[in-house]
């Protein structure tokens, strides 16, 4: 038996035991005639102590021997500790050990192995079973389980079905370029891996499973922005027979749950707005409502004056930054610098300075008197002491940016609390987007989303109008699920494929099979899909989803550790008919 305990178990009632513990050498100290290792595994540390005293020769030797990693079974008695740890469970106790087996040795590791560790995150990255062994990646797999346990066993408890879907498939379409699997048997042909499960889980709808849910990756060959990974991990449902209410209250359930079993927070009833609301409020359709600072609009009092700038902008939008009036010359024209970077695009930024004793002195004083200004401070909800800031130009760039800035200020403000949760569902999304590198419209869900019946009517002539019974669940300025009411029925389907550029052939060859489907008694449904990583990340308090990720692929979409992607031998290419000739 390699061990009686673990090493997080052992406590002052466990004293005069005998007992052995196996686990890795963190750390040894020597003092001569005394000398401790700490000895850990995944539930904690225990002291192991070698005395002159009491030990034998032989066995302080060996103790000697160890090195850092080393893997070791002791056993020995449990004792008392002459000067207590209260900083660790077990810091009561310490085993006096008598005997000593060494299980396996180890180099030395390139990085420390402790919580704040020397190891950049390259190299961890290249020994992450290394950095698995550190406290703060190991309790983030642990806390990960636990949400996923928490979102097994709260839709388990609501009669959902957690059902496997293939992941050889043929394309989802869900807006990103799938990664491809060529089949041997089939050779020429390739399969695709699942963007989603979206299609299948459709058709466990028309196959009357009713309630369904999947813990289960997906794969998106995507230019990587800044934390994706090209295969990640979504909770995916899909129910029977409900409407947007119905989705909206079970899946507020969902997340009220985890965030009171994960969090300890209660959260009370959602707020709600619509995309467009988003859109004006916060530029944005996944606002953090954390903080305020929303957009004030100020076309009505902005224009028509002699500011050439602002009449010829389709938008004038402004945000007032509490406390900003202290804000140096300097620092507001690094303000001014940061909106006309590249990644924001912005032309600049007209500023007012909003002072203590209720005047106003901004960028523009020769265009604009107190009482335009006045105006702006009402419309951005400004007070004495704020500094109003106004971009303007074409509505949706302008939106981004000014989008962009308040996030930043936000942040240097201190405004983004990790301890705070702010959900809120953003429904009534556009149906179609229109994509300016294709000139076609693309279906801004994806092409099984449900339009708004009233709108249907105006497919043809003003497509960009029409509205989806499709939802996101935004918590904290982070977009943690999206889903829609779907399309049930052969004709409308078919509309839709049609307004998406499909010829009837190309929409039967690649989705023949759900419309099909569609023919035998398909049930009104509907559904959504939450990321798991970034949810998880953000119970965690935390930005980055990789630190939840076992096995993380890094920036580049690579796998430092095992280094893939990589070549294959000839003979694979060959067998898979894919040979260069
Ligand atoms: N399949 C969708 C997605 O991956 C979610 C859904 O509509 O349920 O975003």
């Amino acid at each position: 038996m390699y061990r009686t305990h673990h090493c997080g178990e052992l406590r002052a009632s466990h004293i005069n035991q005998k007992v052995t513990l196996s686990g890795w050498v963190q750390k040894f100290r020597d003092k001569g005639f005394v000398a401790w290792v700490d000895l850990r595994d995944r539930y904690g540390i225990t002291q192991l102590v070698f005395d002159a005293d009491r030990t034998d020769k032989e066995l302080m030797k060996s103790a000697r021997n160890l090195g850092r990693e080393f893997v070791v079974q002791v056993s020995g008695t449990v004792i008392e500790r002459a000067s207590k740890n209260p900083n660790i469970d077990t810091g009561d106790i310490e085993i006096l050990v008598e005997s000593l087996t060494l299980l396996n040795s180890a180099k030395v590791p390139p990085f420390t192995i402790e919580d704040d560790t020397d190891g950049g995150e390259e190299l961890r990255m290249k020994y992450r079973y290394l950095d698995i062994r550190r406290n703060p990646v190991k309790n983030n797999l642990i806390f990960r389980h636990k949400v996923a346990q928490e979102v097994r066993n709260y839709l388990s408890s609501i009669e959902f079905i957690e059902v496997e879907t293939p992941y050889l498939i043929k394309s989802t379409p869900e807006g990103a370029r799938d990664f491809v699997v060529p089949s041997r048997m089939n050779e020429g042909q390739f399969y695709a891996l699942p963007q989603s499960p979206q299609t299948f889980k459709q058709l466990l709808m028309v196959g009357g499973m009713d309630k369904y849910f999947q813990i289960v990756k997906c794969f998106r060959d995507e230019d990587l922005r800044a934390d994706r990974q090209p295969e990640f991990t979504q909770i995916d449902c899909e129910m029977t027979f409900v409407e947007q209410e119905d989705i909206l209250n079970t899946f507020e359930g969902l997340t009220k749950h985890l965030i009171k079993e994960i969090n300890g927070v209660e959260l009370s009833e959602f707020p709600r707005m619509t995309f467009d609301e988003a859109m004006k409020r916060y530029g944005n359709d996944k606002p953090d409502i954390r903080f305020g600072m929303e957009f004030g609009e100020l076309n009505d009092v902005a224009q028509h004056k002699d500011f050439k700038v602002f009449n010829t902008a389709d938008l004038v939008v402004g945000i007032a930054i509490p406390g900003g009036n202290s804000y140096s010359r300097k620092e507001i024209d690094k303000l001014i610098d940061w909106v006309k970077r590249p990644q924001i695009g912005a032309l600049g930024m007209v500023y007012v300075r909003c002072n203590e004793d209720g005047t106003y002195k901004s960028s523009v004083d020769k265009f604009y008197d107190q009482n335009d200004l006045a105006n702006w401070a009402e419309k951005t909800g400004a007070n004495s002491g704020d500094l109003i800031c106004v971009l303007s130009g074409q509505t949706s760039k302008v939106r981004a940016q000014l989008s962009a800035l308040r996030m930043e200020l936000a942040e240097r403000l201190g405004l983004r609390n990790p301890k705070e949760f702010a959900p809120l569902w953003v429904t009534d999304f556009p149906l179609l987007e229109w994509d300016e590198d294709t000139q076609r419209y693309h279906a801004m869900h994806h092409p099984f989303t449900a339009p708004k019946p009233e709108d249907i009517k105006l497919l043809d002539t003003d497509p960009g109008a029409v509205k989806a019974n499709a939802y996101d669940l935004v918590l904290n300025g982070n977009e943690i699920g999206g889903g829609s009411i779907r399309i049930h029925d052969k004709e409308t389907q078919a509309l839709m494929f049609n307004h998406l550029g499909f010829t009837e052939e190309e929409a039967k060859a690649q989705f023949g099979f759900l419309m099909n489907a569609f023919e035998y008694g398909a049930p009104p449904h509907g559904g959504i899909a939450f990321g798991l990583d970034r949810l998880v990340a953000i119970l965690g308090g935390q930005e980055t989803i990789r630190d939840f990720i076992a096995f993380p692929k890094n920036n580049s979409g690579r796998d430092v550790m095992i280094d893939a992607p990589a070549p294959i031998a000839n003979d694979q290419l060959d067998e898979l008919g894919l040979k260069t000739k």
